[in-house]
């Protein structure tokens, strides 16, 4: 990214840091910027950061002789409602507006079509009413409905990602060791979901409950469109160094780590 006065590329320094992660204490180290930094322009990192957080729960998986059977070609969680925190929003609207025309019509029609299937199955007034957020019977509902009109994300392409490398942190944190084939339908099937002592989602979710007064902080995937049409720039709200940027994330990580296993 050149820098904007000189043309140079900007000041970058090696940021030491850790991370409570369960029983351990994760060691790391990061190449951030010196100058002003957003929350959404330090996702690369945080999702580098949840890599590694998945990683070591998938070791320790298979230490207890189970296996991650999440595989590419294998979309069957794809049909849920995935959230995706303000910040990655903006990441995916802005990532969308830089592709060629034919590619981004495309694909801004599937949005638009998995947004008529969700309303022809009675759907999309429910996610609509925002009430549901506030009740968890009600949240569990709106889930088993939202899966069960089996409507695809827009960017699942022939069964994988094809936004892999900048998929939400949600979708990387849902993990499961029993056979994929349950995943079909998980509302009749005992599906074995990974149980990740650490969701780095979750602090994104809290600052966009602070900034948007929002009891969820976070937006369905399938919204992605229609949010990006409004031009919000929520990293903003979480704006310094790099190093102060990251700081203030692993802060919250760790409240709202801490607060979730109270
Ligand atoms: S973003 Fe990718 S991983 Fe997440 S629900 Fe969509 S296709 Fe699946």
């Amino acid at each position: 990214m050149p820098d904007a006065q000189n043309g140079a590329a900007p000041a970058m320094e090696t940021v030491q840091f850790s991370l409570p992660v369960g029983e351990i204490s994760l060691r790391a180290s990061a190449q951030l910027p010196v100058g002003r930094t957003t929350l959404t322009q330090l996702l690369p990192i945080l999702q580098n950061l949840e890599n590694v957080v998945v990683d070591k729960v998938g070791e320790e998986a298979r230490r207890a002789g189970k296996s991650i059977s999440c595989r590419a070609g294998c979309g069957a969680c794809c049909r849920q409602m995935a959230p995706v925190s303000l910040f990655e929003a903006e990441a995916l609207a802005a990532w969308m507006r830089s592709l060629p025309e034919a590619r981004r019509a495309e694909l801004e029609q599937r949005f638009h079509r998995a947004l008529s299937a969700l309303r022809d199955a009675g759907v999309l007034d429910k996610i609509l009413a925002s009430e549901w957020a506030l009740d968890e019977e009600q949240t569990t509902q709106l889930a088993i409905d939202y899966f069960h009109a089996g409507v695809a994300c827009p960017f699942l392409e022939d069964e994988s990602c094809s936004i892999h490398p900048m998929r939400p942190l949600s979708c990387r944190e849902y993990l499961v060791t029993s056979p994929p084939e349950l995943c079909r339908d998980p509302t009749a099937n005992e599906v074995s979901g990974v149980r990740l002592p650490l969701k780095l989602s979750r602090a994104l979710y809290a600052f966009g409950q602070e900034m948007s007064q929002d009891a969820r902080g976070w937006i369905p995937l399938v919204f992605l469109v229609a949010w990006g049409r409004s031009g919000a720039k929520p990293g903003e709200y979480v704006a310094g160094s790099g190093r102060e940027v990251l700081t203030k994330f692993l802060e919250k990580a760790a409240a709202v780590s801490a607060s979730a296993n109270e």
